[in-house]
């Protein structure tokens, strides 16, 4: 397989990119890869851009038919190269793991996000180069890792502080949430201590009224009693009496 990057340089694409073989006629006969951005001639032989360009600059004729080709009257084929955009590839990365396919036109966009994308460690000095993928498990090693702190206190970690970072700021967040933590329960408390405080009062009223009641009942059998004894002793004769009468 050639290597995408070199036919990148020397015109077309890699035909071995394309997912489904390429037609024939979309091969240009000075790269032998795919038409990158499709250009006719006058005689109408169609050739990547860049690469009848470069022709030219060594041979005036055209290396398909031999006529004179005049470099001013090469037209780009925009409709060509919209439907050749359409062909579907295979990542350039397939060889390192990516099974992903998509159209040509958005091989940029998925070079962007792919996982099996070689690129450099992101961190100044580091000169390690892994997969996207990778990028997480190496950050959590690499010497070279500097981040401002996540809860924005301003100091720059590094692989050794971090651990040891004792941000003011989280302290602080921590204290307030503690505090918030304790005024919701003082609240709660409050309104306990509240409803047993009404709950004690309508007890006391309770009480209270039983005892006037018991009182109320005390006085009224004195009363009566008091009654009983007068009564009893100032009829004691007459009723045997009233009996006998009937
Ligand atoms: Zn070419
Ligand atoms: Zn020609
Ligand atoms: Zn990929
Ligand atoms: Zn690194
Ligand atoms: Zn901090």
């Amino acid at each position: 397989m050639a290597d995408p990057d070199v036919s990148t340089q020397s015109g077309g694409y890699d035909v071995e990119l394309f997912v489904d073989p390429p037609d024939y006629d979309l091969i240009c006969t000075i790269c032998q890869g795919v038409l990158k951005c499709p250009v006719r001639s006058a005689c109408h032989h169609i050739f990547c851009k860049k690469c009848i360009l470069q022709w030219l600059k060594r041979q005036e004729t055209c290396p398909c038919c031999r006529k004179p080709v005049n470099p001013n009257l090469i037209f780009v084929m925009f409709k060509l190269s919209k439907s050749i955009g359409r062909m579907k590839i295979k990542c350039k990365n397939e060889i390192r793991g990516c099974a992903e396919t998509f159209p040509l036109s958005e091989q940029y966009c998925h070079s962007m996000s792919c996982l099996y994308e070689l690129i450099p460690c992101p961190y100044q000095g580091c000169r390690a180069q892994l997969l996207r993928r990778d990028l997480d498990t190496h950050a959590r090693h690499c010497e070279h890792w500097r981040q401002p702190c996540h809860m924005g206190c301003g100091t720059i970690l590094t692989q050794h502080t971090q651990a040891q970072h004792n941000c003011y700021k989280q302290l602080r967040q921590e204290y307030e949430s503690r505090e918030r933590n304790h005024r919701t329960i003082a609240i709660a408390l409050q309104r306990k201590m509240r409803r047993m405080q009404s709950t004690m009062a309508h007890m006391k009223r309770q009480i209270r009224l039983i005892c006037e009641s018991l009182e109320v009942m005390d006085d009224l059998h004195e009363v009566v009693e008091e009654e009983d004894l007068g009564e009893s002793s100032g009829s004691s004769g007459g009723t045997p009496s009233s009996s006998s009468n009937n």
